[in-house]
């Protein structure tokens, strides 16, 4: 599904220097390279504070904490996300209410999470899948008009921008009170282990989720708050600094490589390629399709048979996780089209090295297999 040994090798003088500099160095805490890089990502996203540590889903906990909820509250999610989204929100043991999500976008149906907000709705997490925003502006109208705060799951679409109708643009992540996100190696900023960081440009906000971060203090030994024990390894930003620069072309790189599908399986009667939304930048963590009137599971197995990864993302929708019975038993949720897209969707291989022949033998062995 991803190439990383590629990518690496076109890097690695520059990476293999870094790291030693941080072995040399023994500052494996923290150090220049966290900051600067925080400092860096700040500037790329155009946001104020970057607030790095140890992993998306530890990001997704503390602004979580952050917010100050009380067990009980209600957290709206989709149900066709990962399942770090939810699961913190169950950890916390807050309710995850899950709201359904377009057809073409895979991401959140704002009707749907109109209709799930009650009095106790206490945060909103929009996660922007595979790589594109969810429609912000009427979402964050929406929140706003409740007086509920956003936080953005931005795991897999850090790089993609929103475009307002006014014409600003903002980059994912920034938009809500929070924005989250994942440094694990497949992601679109991808370390060489574990990382993740949470975006704000509210100072009381930061000042709370870099104490929550490290276990509620802002003195050392004094506690104000049950925090945690979440950071971003030095060697992990080192690293980091450096693909940052190229986040950009990775992005595009993955949009080439999406073109190239695109126009492979064009008018193609049993798929249909994903749907860019016109206000935002996709910048495709994943390249998926929607298979109908063919065996999906059988697609994947015949391709499999050729040595061709492709992905179901996610085989099972949150709320029929085990997981989470406790929260789904006793409820009736209207997730109609959750349901239909997890019998439908195939994600392919998806990188910035993909080559034009292999994606040639990818898209050609796809549309033999389906006649
Ligand atoms: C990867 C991912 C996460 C969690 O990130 P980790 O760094 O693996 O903890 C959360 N949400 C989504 C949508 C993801 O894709």
């Amino acid at each position: 599904m991803v190439d990383l040994k590629r990518q690496y090798l076109k890097i690695k003088d520059e990476v293999d220097a870094a790291v030693l500099n941080v072995l040399e160095s023994t500052a494996f805490i923290g150090g220049p390279d966290v900051q600067g890089f925080g400092k860096e990502l700040s500037e790329y996203l155009g946001v104020k504070h970057v607030i790095p540590c140890a992993n998306g889903t530890d990001a997704l906990q503390i602004a979580l904490m952050a917010l100050g909820l009380q067990p009980g509250d209600e957290v709206i999610t989709p149900s066709f996300t990962y399942i770090a989204t939810v699961e913190v929100v169950a950890l916390l043991r807050l309710k995850p209410v899950f709201a359904d999500v377009d057809a073409d976008t895979f991401t959140f149906n704002i009707d749907s999470v109109r209709k799930s907000i009650t009095s106790k709705t206490k945060a909103i997490i929009p996660v922007h899948l595979y790589g594109q925003c969810v429609n912000m502006e009427p979402l964050l109208a929406l929140a706003a008009e409740h007086n509920i705060p956003v936080v953005e799951d931005n795991a897999q679409a850090i790089g993609s921008l929103y475009t307002f109708s006014n014409g600003r643009k903002a980059k994912s992540g920034t938009m809500g009170i929070i924005g989250c996100t994942s440094f694990f190696p497949s992601k679109n900023l991808g370390a060489y282990g574990d990382g993740g960081a949470m975006f704000t440009n509210d100072d009381e906000m930061a000042e709370k989720l870099k104490m929550i971060a490290n276990h509620g203090q802002k003195v050392r030994y004094y506690h104000e708050m049950v925090g945690c024990n979440s950071r971003l390894d030095t060697i992990q930003a080192a690293i980091l600094r450096i693909k940052l620069r190229r986040l950009d072309e990775y992005c595009y790189a993955r949009r080439q490589a999406a073109d190239y599908y695109d126009r492979a399986f064009k008018n193609h009667p049993k798929l249909t390629t994903p749907y860019r939304a016109p206000y935002t930048y996709h910048v495709f963590h994943q390249y998926t399709l929607k298979v109908e009137g063919f065996d999906r599971d059988l697609l994947v197995s015949k391709l499999a048979e050729k040595g061709i990864p492709a992905m179901l993302y996610y085989p099972v929708p949150s709320h029929r996780q085990n997981m989470l019975k406790e929260f789904t038993e006793n409820t009736n949720y209207d997730l109609k089209v959750t349901e239909e897209l997890q019998g439908k969707v195939v994600s392919l291989p998806m990188h910035t090295e993909l080559t034009e022949e292999e994606l040639h033998f990818i898209t050609s062995s796809v549309l033999e297999i389906l006649g």
